[in-house]
């Protein structure tokens, strides 16, 4: 996918991500901030405070859309070799689902569901 839609999927992804935790494992969880390429290209910085589970799932879903290997990404519920493993794609469907219900689900709709 072109690096513009991979900046934008994954600052809304990380946003879905953090919104979830901030509400539903609220504390004080460390400010922490990463860099993230794309084919070798350091494309971004961004920065969180996510519970240990929730910085899991949002490193996770990163690997997922750093290696989609398609060049136009389809939904990842049209996809026709999902990437996503069972449980890991549960977790994230429920973040989906609550901060969706707060933020507007359209954004998130785009990249994995449909
Ligand atoms: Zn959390």
């Amino acid at each position: 996918m072109k690096d513009e839609k991979f900046i934008k999927d994954t600052q809304t992804v990380l946003q879905f991500i953090q919104t979830f935790c901030d509400d539903k494992h609220a504390s004080q969880h460390p400010k922490e901030s990463l860099n993230i390429s794309y084919r070798e290209k350091n494309l971004l910085h961004v920065s969180f405070h996510l519970c240990s589970t929730c910085k899991q799932t949002f490193l996770y879903s990163l690997e997922r859309l750093q290696s989609c290997p398609h060049e136009e990404k389809p939904r990842c519920r049209k996809c026709s070799n999902p990437c996503y493993e069972r449980s890991r794609w549960k977790e994230l469907a429920q973040i989906m689902r609550y901060s969706g219900m707060k933020l507007g689900l359209v954004k998130l709709k785009k990249i994995f569901m449909r």
